[in-house]
């Protein structure tokens, strides 16, 4: 186990210790600290915060989001109509207040993001642009683990352009008898299938399995084959140091909700690469919101794309899911992601650490040890019953996720998370830990 038990190579190096003091020791020394009582966790019965760890799937509540969103209430009580263009906050160009530091947050220049939709619905509109199929050239490339809605979109947008799911989607899956996919097999499968795909679609970290890819590797292989290549960031965005703009993928989207704290159904992002302009030889779905801001209220018949990816909106945003991921947000450009992310590094490699150390048998890590591959999430494949036991941390007070039948999922966020919350999971696991009567695959 080269890795666990250190913080990351280039990283200050700390041999972890398996006692409380040394959690405690490391929250002392943590100074995003502080950052954690800017959200509001989860309380128990007796009104004990509980141990929340699954920021992979909804982020929690900015402290700050509740009196932005009284704001926006406020602002449409004493002004109605008018709050479009005297709100404290215009309506109208409301979702400009989020576009920078959320390009901040994913690495891209602030006209090359928009946050707009959900995030399915956003890949619908990012396909309608980026996957042009022609008879040769017809494939969708992906992973065959991708979330299942990845899938669905993109099966369904082949079928929409009159091709078959069957011969057209092609899927990447890992070596038999391993749980991830290696870069090496990733780039060769796109130089040997290149010539027949049209789209290169990644999720940058697999929602299962929390393995992270080599972006840049593979956009560079992607269009090198001529393929347009696309990131569904879902676990990626707030959680690893992306770097957009630089990979230079034709279009990313994401959502908010998860590491991104904007609440349930929040918002979404959507990246367009500054190569694409205007996107004027780009065929697109548009909407009276992605048209010129000088005349979109004079409601010309032709349409005017805005540049960048703003010229993809569709419908006026919504304001009061725009106003809690601004509370976010916030607390991302207060903490800055490579702070983030060497906190994250650290606070991953102790839980990695403190699981090491239960008895052998009880349950495997599938997520790679390799910081570089990985964000915060640990996905750890149990051997006994596990939904019994995730039921049992459930009583204790612990939040967190089973995929059935026996993945647990583990997001300390750097945000909120402490080493003692990390510390607290580990103690409560070996509790519960006994050897299965055979070992875990
Ligand atoms: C969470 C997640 C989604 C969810 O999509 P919505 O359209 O926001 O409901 C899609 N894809 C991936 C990879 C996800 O992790």
């Amino acid at each position: 186990m080269p890795s666990a038990g250190w913080d990351g190579p280039g990283r200050k190096r700390v041999r972890f210790e398996p006692g409380e003091d040394f959690a405690r020791a490391l929250d002392a020394e943590d100074g995003l600290a502080p950052l954690r009582d800017e959200f509001l966790i989860p309380a128990s019965g007796s009104g004990r915060a509980r141990v929340y760890l699954a920021g992979h799937s909804l982020g929690l509540q900015p402290r700050r989001a509740k009196a932005y969103i009284e704001q926006e209430l406020a602002d449409w009580e004493r002004l109605g109509v008018e709050g479009h263009f005297k709100a404290r906050n215009p309506w109208f160009s409301y979702h400009e207040l989020v576009a920078e530091p959320m390009a901040r947050v994913v690495g891209a220049k602030a006209g090359e993001v928009v946050v707009m939709n959900t995030l399915t619905v956003n890949l619908h509109l990012m396909l309608a642009s980026f996957y042009r199929p022609t008879q040769g050239r017809s494939a969708i490339l992906m992973e065959s683990g991708a979330f299942p809605s990845d899938r669905y979109a993109a099966a369904s947008q082949i079928r929409y352009h009159g091709f078959d799911p069957e011969t057209s989607l092609l899927e990447l899956s890992p070596r038999a008898g391993e749980h991830t996919l290696r870069t090496q097999d990733m780039l060769d499968s796109i130089r040997e299938n290149g010539p027949r795909v049209a789209l290169v679609l990644l999720g940058q970290v697999n929602f299962l399995t929390g393995q992270a890819f080599d972006s840049a590797a593979v956009v560079e292989e992607a269009r090198r084959q001529g393929c347009a290549v696309g990131f569904d960031l879902a676990h990626a965005a707030g959680n690893l140091e992306l770097q957009l703009h630089d990979w230079a993928p034709d279009f990313a989207v994401w959502c908010g909700y998860k590491y991104l704290n904007s609440g349930p159904g929040g918002l979404g992002g959507c990246f367009v690469h500054e190569r694409h302009g205007r996107g004027d030889s780009l065929p697109r779905l548009a909407g009276w919101w992605g048209h010129n801001k000088a005349t979109r209220f004079a409601m010309p018949a032709e349409f005017d794309p805005l540049a960048g990816a703003e010229g993809w909106q569709l419908s006026n945003p919504p304001i009061f899911p725009l106003a809690s991921l601004r509370a976010s947000l916030e607390l991302f450009d207060r903490a800055t992601m490579p702070a983030l992310r060497r906190k994250s590094e650290r606070l991953t490699a102790y839980l990695e650490f403190l699981i090491g150390r239960l008895p052998a048998g009880f349950c495997r890590l599938i997520t790679p040890s390799d910081p570089a591959q990985r964000g915060c999430q640990l996905s750890v494949r149990i051997g006994v019953d596990a939904k019994a036991l995730v039921e049992r941390l459930a009583e204790a007070g612990f939040i967190c996720d089973l995929r059935p039948p026996d993945i647990l999922r583990l997001a300390p966020v750097p945000l909120y998370n402490s080493f003692m919350d990390v510390h607290r999971l580990a103690s409560a696991l070996a509790q519960h830990a006994h050897a299965p009567s055979a070992p875990v695959r």
